[in-house]
């Protein structure tokens, strides 16, 4: 299930430390290490999915899954509102090829998209 030299699943797996939120069976929650609001937590799977592009019909569960995590979570870390952000490809920002949902919020504002 896990990929060698991935970070996010060297994380899930705690052969490197992260602040930790939640975790079960197949989804683990953690701060992002450089935070762009308030609240900045990700929440991954515990299956080396590489990005949206590489999911199909077959990821439908785990994705939502991970998806209704996030307003729970936010919530639990005191947000009123969130944002959720998720980089697919170099081209679209993506800097670790291990799927992850960025949730952040909790500043006075968020900048406008
Ligand atoms: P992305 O650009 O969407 O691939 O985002 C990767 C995110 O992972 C960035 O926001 C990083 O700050 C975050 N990140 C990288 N390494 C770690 C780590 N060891 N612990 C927590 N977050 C990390
Ligand atoms: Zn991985």
């Amino acid at each position: 299930m896990a990929s060698d030299n991935c970070i996010f699943c060297k994380i899930y797996k705690k052969e490197i430390p992260s602040s930790v939120i939640y975790e079960d069976d197949q989804i683990f929650v953690f701060k992002d290490i450089n935070p762009i609001d308030k609240v900045h937590f990700l929440i991954i799977p515990k299956e080396h999915i590489v990005n949206l592009m590489e999911c199909d019909t077959n990821h439908q569960e785990i994705l939502s899954k991970m998806l209704l995590m996030a307003p729970k979570l936010a919530k639990d870390q005191g947000l009123k509102g969130f944002r959720t952000m998720i980089n697919s490809g170099k081209e679209g920002g993506q800097e670790v090829f291990h799927i992850h949902f960025h949730v952040y919020g909790g500043s006075e504002k968020l900048a406008k998209l």
